[in-house]
C-alpha cells in the first residue's frame, strides 16, 4: 500500500477550521482508495510568530522540503500588521515559496453548475468553463535585473524594471504546461506579447520547440491583450493557459473572477523536484475566524489538487471533487455563497455533509 507524508500548515485565522475539515476528508478518502497518509502539523505565519518569533521557522521549512506534499490553509491577521516587514506572516509565505523553489503556479478555474449565478458573467458565457492557468512564478519582470529608480541632473525621475527569461526558465514552466495539457483535454494556449517583446519571441520559440515532444498536444499562441479579452468573451475556448509571471498575475485573477467566488478557488505551486505546495487562493479571513462561518471548499479542492498532482492519486482526487459538487447540488451553502432557497451551514456542518457525500 502506498503511503505519503503530508506537512500540514494550518496557519492563521480560519486556517485551523478549514484544515480540520480537509484532514478528516483526506483520512477517509485515503482509506477508500487504499493508500495511507500521515500528517505532520507545523506552524507558519502568525501562529509561528506566536510560537517562535519567526514567521517561517527553519524546522517548518525543512519539514516541508522533506514531505511528499504540503497543504497550507492561509496566514496573516491584523495583530501582525505593525511588525517589521521581514517579521510579518506574509514574509513567511514568500520565504516558504522561494525556500521550496516553487516556480510554477497553477490555478484551475472550473464553473460549478450549482454556483453559476455567483458569477458576474452571463450563464451562456461561463457554463462549462474548465481551464487551468499555469503562471511562471519566480522569474520575469518582478525579478529581472537591472531594476530601480534614478534621478537625472535635471531632476527628471525614471523607474525601470527588466523583463527577462532564460531558455531554461521557459522550458521548465512550459513542460509543466504541456504535462498538464496531456492529463487534461490536450490543448495548450501560450500567452505572450511576441509582436513587441524580444523576451516573448524567445518564449514562443521555446514553446514551439517543446511541442515536438508532445505530439498529442494542440498548441496555440495568443497575445496577452487578446487573451484578456477572450477570457471574458469566450472562456470555454481555453484549456491550459501557459504564461509568464506578470501576464499570469493579471490573467489568473481575471480568470478566477469567472467563478465569482473566492471561497471556492484552489491553487498549487510546484518546483522541478521536491514536494508541491497546495493552498486555497483566499486569505485567513480574520473577520470570521473562530466563528464556524468559513467556507472549507477551496481548502478541500486544494487537497484534491494535492492528491491529483502531488500524489498522483487521481481517483481519490475525483472523489473529493464529486463530494464538493454533491453538497452544493444539495443546496448547502456557507455564508459567503448563501443564496435564496439554499440551506445555510457552518464550516463543521459542511465538513460533515462532505464526509457523508464521500460515502
Ligand atoms: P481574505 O481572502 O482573507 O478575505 C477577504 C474576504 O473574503 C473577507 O470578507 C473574508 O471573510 C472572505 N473570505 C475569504 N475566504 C473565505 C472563506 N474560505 N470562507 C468565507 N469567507 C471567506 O483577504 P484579506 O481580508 O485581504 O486578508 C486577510 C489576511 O489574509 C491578511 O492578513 C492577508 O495578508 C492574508 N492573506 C493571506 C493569503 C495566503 O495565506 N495565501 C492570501 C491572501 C491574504
Amino acid at each position: 500500500m502506498s503511503s505519503y507524508h503530508i506537512t500540514l500548515l494550518a496557519g492563521d485565522g480560519i486556517g485551523p477550521e478549514i484544515t480540520a475539515v480537509a484532514r478528516r476528508l483526506l483520512e477517509v478518502v485515503a482509506q477508500q482508495h487504499n493508500f495511507s497518509l500521515s500528517f505532520d502539523p507545523q506552524p507558519v505565519g502568525g501562529a509561528a510568530i506566536d510560537a517562535t518569533g519567526e514567521p517561517l521557522p527553519a524546522s517548518t521549512l525543512s519539514a516541508c522540503r522533506g514531505a511528499d506534499a504540503v497543504l497550507l490553509a492561509a496566514i496573516g491577521g491584523p495583530q501582525y500588521d505593525n511588525l517589521p516587514r521581514a517579521k510579518r506572516p506574509e514574509s513567511g509565505l514568500l520565504a516558504l515559496r522561494s525556500g521550496m523553489e516553487l516556480f510554477a503556479n497553477l490555478r484551475p478555474v472550473k464553473i460549478v453548475p450549482a454556483l453559476i449565478g455567483a458569477s458576474t458573467l452571463r450563464e451562456e458565457v461561463i457554463s462549462g468553463v474548465d481551464l487551468m492557468v499555469v503562471r511562471e512564478l519566480t522569474g520575469g519582470i518582478y525579478f529581472g535585473q537591472p531594476k530601480g529608480r534614478v534621478t537625472s541632473e535635471s531632476g527628471e525621475e525614471r523607474g525601470f524594471n527588466t523583463m527577462t527569461y532564460s531558455s531554461s526558465e521557459i522550458d521548465r514552466i512550459a513542460r509543466v504546461g504541456f504535462d498538464l495539457a496531456v492529463q487534461r483535454s490536450g490543448r495548450l494556449c501560450s500567452v505572450d506579447k511576441a509582436n513587441v517583446l524580444d523576451v516573448s519571441q524567445l518564449w514562443r520559440e521555446r514553446v514551439d520547440a517543446m511541442a515536438s515532444d508532445y505530439s498529442g498536444v494542440e498548441v496555440s499562441h495568443m497575445y496577452v491583450d487578446n487573451a484578456a479579452m477572450q477570457l471574458v468573451r469566450a472562456p470555454r475556448q481555453f484549456d491550459v493557459l501557459l504564461t509568464g509571471n506578470l501576464f499570469g498575475d493579471i490573467l489568473s485573477d481575471e480568470a478566477a473572477m469567472l467563478t465569482g467566488s473566492i471561497g471556492m478557488l484552489p491553487s498549487a505551486s510546484l518546483g522541478s523536484e521536491g514536494p508541491g505546495l497546495f493552498e486555497p487562493v483566499h486569505g485567513s479571513a480574520p473577520d470570521i475566524a473562530g466563528q464556524d462561518k468559513a467556507n472549507p471548499l477551496a481548502m478541500v479542492l486544494s487537497a484534491a489538487m494535492m492528491l491529483r498532482i502531488g500524489l498522483k492519486q487521481e481517483a481519490a482526487a475525483a472523489s473529493l471533487e464529486k463530494a464538493v459538487d454533491a453538497v452544493l447540488a444539495q443546496g448547502l451553502r456557507t455564508g459567503d455563497l448563501m443564496a435564496e432557497g439554499c440551506t445555510a451551514v457552518g464550516c463543521q456542518a459542511m465538513g460533515d455533509a462532505l464526509l457523508k457525500a464521500l460515502g
